[in-house]
């Protein structure tokens, strides 16, 4: 079974519902979180879900509502720790690696005073020990890593895929990925335009999530449809790529006024079953 934990389901504009973009998959007894979008760390603790949980993170791509949340993210799982964790690794497109140097960089890194702070501080060591750290309290590694179009991550029993999507090309690279396990497939579009290598990349997957921004006709004849999905197109993509479950996200529907529109007009190309990204609440499938 596919567990999927919503974080983030909105766009760059906060709302009392959502904001940003951010999942977490389960994988065994760890956490796989794509994008890091604004309070993601918050909803994760909504969500009963430990930053030291998460063992891999993977941006599709660096738009501020999808990783605005990274540094936050990074110094609470530092703050968390108590120095048995596995490293964090993180992938994503460029500037991936550049984005981490800059902010927590040795020396240079805009947190590193932080790192040092609570590294030497009597203050901090004794909170260190007192949730069972053993002194003495060191730097986390992070392993950040920029990844390219059709590059493969494999771990022991799990493989992810990734294919560049469009969207805001060339000022931001954009990927798509495809988590494959014994428990199931799962496709994270990312923000894209509708495009025949997210289609490719999700043929026949058990669940894709995927941008649903806007309805069609609030996006015909103006430039959002060079950068991003209609609900119709988001149908299209799920029938073409004959995916067993889509997840419609990224809502630009702050209240979920349109949500019954939305669906209808997924549900004129697609007859599978859809969930609505709910933040905080978690996806069986
Ligand atoms: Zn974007």
């Amino acid at each position: 079974m596919i567990s999927l934990q919503i974080l983030c389901s909105g766009t760059p504009t906060p709302s009392e519902i959502r904001w940003g973009s951010a999942y977490a998959l389960k994988m065994d007894d760890e956490w796989f979180m794509f994008d890091c979008g604004p309070a993601a760390t918050y909803k994760l603790i909504k969500s009963g879900i430990s930053p030291l949980d998460v063992s891999h993170l993977f941006f599709t791509h660096h738009h501020s509502d999808h990783d605005a949340d990274y540094a936050c993210f990074l110094l609470s799982r530092f703050d968390m720790s108590i120095g048995n964790e596995p490293n964090l690794k993180v992938y994503g497109p460029p500037p991936t690696q550049l984005l981490t140097e800059k902010l927590i960089g040795e020396k240079e890194g805009a947190y590193w005073h932080d790192f040092v702070a609570r590294t030497n501080h009597p203050l901090s060591l004794w909170a260190y020990q007192n949730r069972g750290g053993n002194l003495p309290r060191k730097i986390p590694k992070v392993h950040a890593k920029d990844i390219q179009p059709k590059e493969l991550i494999t771990g022991p029993d799990w493989t992810i895929e990734c294919s560049r999507v469009e969207h805001v090309q060339p000022y931001l690279d954009s990927l798509a990925y495809r988590v494959n396990t014994e428990k199931g497939s799962i496709v994270f579009s990312g923000d894209t335009r509708p495009c025949q290598s997210l289609v490719d990349l999700s043929k026949g997957c058990d669940v894709l999530v995927m941008e649903c921004i806007r309805l069609e006709k609030e996006m015909a004849g103006n430039s959002t449809e060079l950068s991003e999905s209609s609900a119709l197109a988001a149908g299209q993509i799920a029938k073409e790529a004959g995916v067993k479950m889509l997840i419609l996200t990224h809502q630009a529907h702050y209240l979920d006024t349109s949500k019954n529109e939305v669906i209808e007009e997924v549900q004129i190309n697609y007859k599978g079953r859809i969930e609505w990204a709910n933040e905080t609440t978690l996806i069986n499938y």
